[in-house]
């Protein structure tokens, strides 16, 4: 039996029209919530994240404007720039696409955003109350696999969920909103032992490793919940996830790759934008 396919695409689609007709509303009261990106250098990818967030945002009616530097514009322009962007009254989200180039400290500077508007919830207030659970905002991936999780009625508490990877954007805050579901987590990365061992208790694993492969078949529970948040690009050309051909034929539900988490990151910069919004002109927190 193949896994049920965990629709990113459709999903986000769905979301999206919500969070359009929520900005119509604003804007209808006379706040258009606005997103400052700001890309040092010219590196391709970021180039295609910066132009992906600024035409998702004109599809919902959310105002984007683009601060560009040089690669070599330096830390001190930069935080200028963060500092007029947080006192800013028409701004109510700012995103610093990482990774910074090379010379710039990154963590400075995501500590410097006005927390109120840290769309990426990277700022160490807002970590803080992601480990309390109280609040405003949560880091784009993990948020939207939550929502996923949702959306196909996967039930967390009470049941083992594996997350494979514990980085700052995605493991770990992944785990804590698995915790704050009640579901009973086990974190997982490089000097875990016995990987396959661990990861096939999971009713709900969620991998964030980025190595193609990395999951194989026999590491999966039958029936479990398969969430492959990475993005690897094959030999190929073609982008694929961490799962093993073979995966999906074990699995009670996984989500592609393409199209199953990727989308719904997409979608929650939106949503934290909104909320910013929301929250900076007192028109009604979430
Ligand atoms: P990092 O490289 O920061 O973290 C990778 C994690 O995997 C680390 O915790 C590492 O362990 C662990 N790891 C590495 N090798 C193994 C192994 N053999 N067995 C078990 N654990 C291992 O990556 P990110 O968290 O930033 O991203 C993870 C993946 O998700 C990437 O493919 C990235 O492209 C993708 N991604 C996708 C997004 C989306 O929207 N779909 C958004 C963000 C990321 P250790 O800590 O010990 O080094």
């Amino acid at each position: 039996m193949s896994a049920v396919i965990i629709d990113g695409k459709a999903t986000a689609k769905r979301l999206r029209k919500e969070i359009k007709s929520e900005v119509a509303e604003l804007r209808a009261g006379g706040i258009t919530p606005t997103l400052a990106v700001v890309i040092v250098g010219d590196d391709p990818a970021s180039r295609v994240y910066v132009t992906n967030k600024e035409k998702d945002c004109e599809k919902c009616g959310i105002a984007s404007l683009e601060f560009a530097l040089d690669a070599d514009a330096g830390q001190s322009k930069l935080e200028t720039l963060v500092g007029e962007l947080n006192a800013r009254d028409d701004v109510h989200g700012v995103l610093v696409q990482l990774p910074l180039p090379k010379g710039y400290d990154e963590r400075r500077i995501l500590d410097l955003i006005d927390p109120r508007k840290d769309v990426d919830a990277f700022h160490p207030l807002n970590v803080g109350r992601i480990v309390r659970g109280d609040y405003a905002f949560l880091p784009c991936t993990p948020a939207g696999v939550m929502a996923l999780i949702d959306e196909y009625g996967i039930e967390v508490e009470g049941r083992e969920c594996v997350v494979v990877g514990r980085s700052n954007i995605v493991g770990k805050p992944m785990s804590l909103l698995l915790l704050h579901r009640n579901g009973t987590v086990t974190t997982c990365h490089s000097r875990t032992k016995n990987l396959a061992e661990v990861c096939r208790r999971a009713d709900i694993l969620v991998s964030a490793v980025g190595k193609i492969g990395v999951i194989t078949p026999d590491m999966v529970k039958p029936g479990a919940c398969v969430i492959d948040v990475a993005i690897n690009t094959a030999p190929d050309g073609s982008l694929v996830g961490d799962c093993a051909d073979g995966v999906s034929e074990v699995a009670g539900f996984i989500t592609p790759v393409p199209g199953g988490v990727g989308p719904m990151t997409r979608v929650m910069l939106l949503r934290n934008t909104l909320t910013a919004a929301r929250l900076l002109c007192g028109a009604g927190g979430e």
